[in-house]
């Protein structure tokens, strides 16, 4: 079956061209003098073509006449420039087959607009809509651009494991990985015995690949991993799932503010290669979805991003004099009311701060000179606070050893990381950015749900 995509016919407007199309009928029209309207959608494109089928097909009347929304076809047709509004070429219809029926009685998706909700339902229909499919284009274009800008600059592509025995951050809520029958899991001390599981220890799905990552920053200069990682949290957010997809560029000889330079260089760079490859679909989120996204990635690309420390913004924050629903004090996680209120209102663009307390952020941070704050930092956009948390890591390895103690963890489970500080250590630094959020940011689509084709979310498995 040879065919040739929508979306390469609507680009080359190749007037006389003789093409197959095959896809899903979106809609069908009937015209008094005998032909038919049939806009066909193949998913290569937000547009569909227009395919104008008339009588004089042999199967006019037995197949044209019974299509309905849902029905796939392959037609074979020559292209033709369009009289009507709306479309600038349209496909005359030389002989047309019907490959798919589709019930209208049954068939959930029709013409009208459903809801969010309802289509998470029909996780296996809900692409064939103009906003996940949509979405799905733009996902798809963010990952390849990702790779790219990593790639164009020397990054190793690194998978780190999904399956691990190490809690990163012995702050994640994890999904453990067991083959035990949990009924008849064998017990120690009234406790179950994993010892005599499959790996011979506990073992859990990854919440960041970060902790593997240094391990190959540490001999390859500069990786980044982009998998799939998991969080057993049980918050039924717009802004969590169970299942998400995260990018963590890890960097050796590199400090915090190499660390910021690259994460606002990788933002522009995704921003601007999705405005620039999904112009089509950019527009329709525009139109649909939320009128200021292209002007806000816009805005982005040509904003220099205020960088400052966390002391500086809890000092304006304080000074605002803003009724916050949290109140702000040095030592205090900000909320995203309070990262918004720094966006949209004082600096009015993305803020990158930077230097946090230490009791408010993870073990292997690097401790500043003053001993209060680690070098962290975390990229702030307007909209939605936090896009983007990294640092310095620590590469000493006695406070790193003592940080982990402080933090209630035990050293011996992290004795490889411990080691690399041992042998040729270096200063290194990386981020971690949540994909589906990105995608959230891009779309202005306000369900994380909406963004990833299958969402793992508490309760959810249905697909
Ligand atoms: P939050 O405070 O929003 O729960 P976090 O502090 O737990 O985020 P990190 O551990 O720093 O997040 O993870 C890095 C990035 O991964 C976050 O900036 C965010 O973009 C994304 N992320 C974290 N948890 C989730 C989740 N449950 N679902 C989707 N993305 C997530
Ligand atoms: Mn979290």
């Amino acid at each position: 079956m040879r065919r040739t995509r929508i979306a390469e016919i609507l680009a080359e407007e190749k007037i006389g061209a003789h093409y197959t199309v095959m896809g899903w009928v979106r809609t069908r029209r009937d015209s008094k003098g005998g032909f038919s309207f049939i806009e066909v959608n193949d998913g290569s494109s937000l547009s569909g073509v227009q395919v104008i089928a008339d009588q004089s097909l042999g199967n006019y009347d037995s197949d044209v006449l019974k299509l309905q929304t849902g029905c796939s076809i392959m037609v074979v047709g020559t292209l033709a420039a369009s009289p009507g509004k709306g479309q600038k070429v349209e496909l005359k219809a030389e002989a047309l087959e019907v490959l798919g029926w589709a019930d209208p009685e049954i068939y959930p998706l029709q013409k009208k607009r459903h809801s969010y909700e309802f289509l998470r339902t029909i996780a296996h229909l809900r692409p064939r809509t103009n906003t996940f499919g949509a979405v799905a284009r733009v996902r798809n274009a963010m990952a390849h651009a990702i790779h790219t800008f990593f790639q164009e600059r020397g990054f190793i592509y690194l998978h780190t494991p999904i399956i691990t025995g190490s809690d990163c951050e012995g702050a994640g809520e994890m999904f453990k990985v067991t083959t035990f029958d949990l009924n008849l899991a064998p017990e120690k001390d009234g406790e179950v015995d994993f010892t005599k599981d499959f790996f011979g220890g506990p073992a859990n799905l990854t919440v960041s690949g970060q902790l593997e990552a240094e391990i190959y920053a540490l001999s390859m200069g500069d990786v980044y991993t982009f998998g799939p990682t998991f969080r057993a949290e049980n918050s039924n957010t717009s802004r969590h799932l169970a299942e998400f997809w995260m990018v963590e560029p890890e960097m050796a000889f590199c400090d915090l503010e190499g660390d910021v330079e690259l994460a606002v260089q990788f933002l522009k760079y995704i921003f601007a290669s999705v405005l620039d490859s999904c112009k089509e679909d950019m527009v329709f989120f525009n139109r649909f979805i939320d009128h200021s996204v292209i002007k806000t990635l816009e805005d982005l690309i040509s904003q220099d991003f205020k960088v400052l420390t966390y002391t500086e913004g809890v000092e304006i924050l304080k000074k605002a004099g803003q009724g916050f629903e949290y109140p702000v004090e040095w030592g205090s996680d900000l909320q995203s009311e309070h990262e918004r209120y720094l966006c949209e209102k004082v600096f009015e663009g993305p803020v990158v701060l930077i230097d946090y307390p230490k009791e408010i952020k993870a073990f292997y941070m690097k401790m500043s000179q003053d001993g209060r704050t680690v070098k962290a930092m975390d990229v702030l956009v307007p909209k939605i606070g936090e896009i983007i948390g990294g640092s310095q890591r620590e590469d000493d390895h006695d406070i790193l050893y003592n940080r982990i103690k402080e933090s209630g963890l035990n050293p011996k489970d992290y004795w490889w990381y411990l080691e690399l500080r041992k042998f040729g250590s270096v200063p290194h630094s990386g981020f971690g950015l949540g994909f589906e959020r990105l995608i959230q940011f891009v779309t202005g689509l306000s369900n994380i749900r909406d963004v990833i084709p299958f969402p793992r979310a508490p309760g959810n498995l249905s697909f």
